[in-house]
């Protein structure tokens, strides 16, 4: 947990709540948590989603490791603290757009289980849906789309996930995609037909 190092500060409720935002978008908020190794399909996946959610006109957006780091984490690195932050800073954006009816995709490696717990901690049940974008390093390798893999074997970025830094599988995510042996459209498809069954597009 950051330390807490405001003080005299008080929550100020609203006059209307998450139910009434939600009714205006015929939708229940969720944050659906994307975890998995560089190139294993997170943002692929998650981008894809969102227009098929959108295109069905529900609200959703997604929230993409690189471009928080170039904004709101963008004096966060890759130490293990500065990636517990980053979660930790993700974790509470998805909660609010969750209170606001939207359906959230975070793209993230979140490697660390402690911190992916943080993150789920802060949520309702039935809230934080946590995705295990599934595909071994060699595949992930193979695909290398940014070009990563091949700097880390080079010795170019230091704890880079899966070749010099861990990943910790998750142990129980809500859904498991296969990126290895199913298509992007197959995820996609489990994604939504996922949220549908709970509830989250009606
Ligand atoms: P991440 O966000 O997890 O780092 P990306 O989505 O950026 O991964 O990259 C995954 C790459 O793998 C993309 O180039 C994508 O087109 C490719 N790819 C190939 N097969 C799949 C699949 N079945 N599911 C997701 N991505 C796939």
């Amino acid at each position: 947990m950051a330390e807490q190092k405001s003080t005299n500060i008080t929550w100020h409720g609203g006059q209307i709540g998450r139910a009434e935002r939600e009714k205006v978008l015929g939708q229940r908020g969720a944050t659906i948590w994307l975890t998995g190794l560089s190139g294993s399909g997170k943002s692929t996946i998650a981008v894809a989603a969102e227009a098929e959610l959108v295109n069905r006109g529900k609200l959703a957006y997604v929230l993409d490791g690189d471009n928080v780091r170039h904004g709101l984490n963008s004096n966060l690195g890759f130490s293990p603290e500065d990636r517990t932050e980053n979660i930790r800073r993700i974790g509470e954006v998805s909660k609010l757009f969750t209170d606001s009816g939207v359906i959230v995709f975070t793209s993230f490696i979140s490697p660390y289980r402690a911190d992916r717990d943080q993150a789920r901690a802060l949520f309702d049940a039935g809230d934080f849906i946590e995705v295990y974008v599934k595909a071994d390093v060699d595949t992930c390798e193979e695909r290398d789309p940014k070009g990563l893999y091949k700097k880390a074997r080079a010795g170019e970025i230091p704890e880079f996930t899966g070749i010099s830094a861990p990943y910790e599988e998750p142990e129980k995510p809500e859904l498991v995609l296969d990126t290895a042996n199913q298509s992007v459209e197959e995820s996609v498809v489990a994604l939504v037909r996922y949220l549908e069954e709970k509830g989250h597009l009606s």
